[in-house]
């Protein structure tokens, strides 16, 4: 049984489809790449499977719940505890350092400061910016940035990472330590993975492909 099963997925942005009818299903500990064109509806697909936009049409269920009969509340109580998501420009919070920014989504599930820093502090380490937990996101190179987001991602010990063209924005050595981290841990803690990305030799760290074309089709192909 996958563990999130989305089907006939239909959803557009005011008067433009971005999805047409799209169905993919993944499996814990998989990591699954969503390639496809620019406006094929990528982002939309991650934003509904992951409860934070609703279809307009078609389901979402994860380890047995079906996403649209939550509430706003259980909803975000899900995403908090089972989801982490990373996406192109890190987006972390500008003000707080880079440990805080690891540590609050521990705090924000109730974990007290010093366990969340603890914690924290270990997630740096294994990503090599244990260096830089003092330092403000804006010191920080491109790479660094996006192995830090990809902390703060896992720090709670999601089931499923969505990750939104995570090394969009980094060069190619950048680009491979950034996923050779995130398979890494991945693997090692069975999470399962959503990786959306244009880039072929980022597609290629992921167990099976599932192309989009215009929200709808998906032509699928096992590249390793
Ligand atoms: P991709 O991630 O593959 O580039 P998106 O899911 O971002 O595709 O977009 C699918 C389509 O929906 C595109 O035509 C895009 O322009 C449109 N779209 C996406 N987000 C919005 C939005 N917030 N408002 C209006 N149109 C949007
Ligand atoms: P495989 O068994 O080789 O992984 P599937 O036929 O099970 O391939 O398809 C995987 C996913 O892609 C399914 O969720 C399916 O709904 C979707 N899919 C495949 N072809 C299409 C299509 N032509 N239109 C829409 N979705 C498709």
């Amino acid at each position: 049984v996958p563990l999130l099963t989305a089907r006939g997925l239909v959803k557009a942005h005011g008067s433009t489809p971005a999805l047409r009818g799209a169905s993919v299903e993944l499996h814990a500990g998989e990591i699954l790449a969503v390639t496809g064109p620019s406006g094929s509806g990528k982002s939309t697909l991650l934003h509904c499977l992951a409860g934070i936009v609703r279809p307009d049409e078609g389901s979402v269920t994860y380890d047995g719940r079906r996403l649209e009969e939550l509430s706003e509340q259980r909803l975000s109580a899900l995403r908090r505890t089972e989801f982490g998501v990373v996406f192109q420009f890190g987006q972390l919070v500008p003000e707080l350092t880079v440990l805080d920014n690891v540590a609050l989504p521990l705090l924000l599930a109730g974990t007290g400061r010093a366990g969340a820093r603890t914690r924290a502090g270990a997630w740096l380490e294994r990503f090599g910016v244990r260096g830089q937990g003092g330092m403000r996101p804006g010191e920080l190179s491109g790479g660094q940035a996006q192995r830090v987001a990809l902390a703060r991602a896992l720090v709670t010990s999601p089931r499923v990472v969505f990750a939104d063209e995570p090394t969009g924005a980094l060069d190619s050595l950048a680009s491979e330590q950034v996923m050779t981290a995130l398979v890494h841990t991945a693997r090692e803690a069975g999470t399962a993975v959503l990786l959306i990305t244009h880039d072929a030799q980022v597609a290629a760290y992921a167990d099976r492909e599932v192309r989009l074309r215009d929200g709808a089709a998906a032509a699928l192909g096992v590249t390793a």
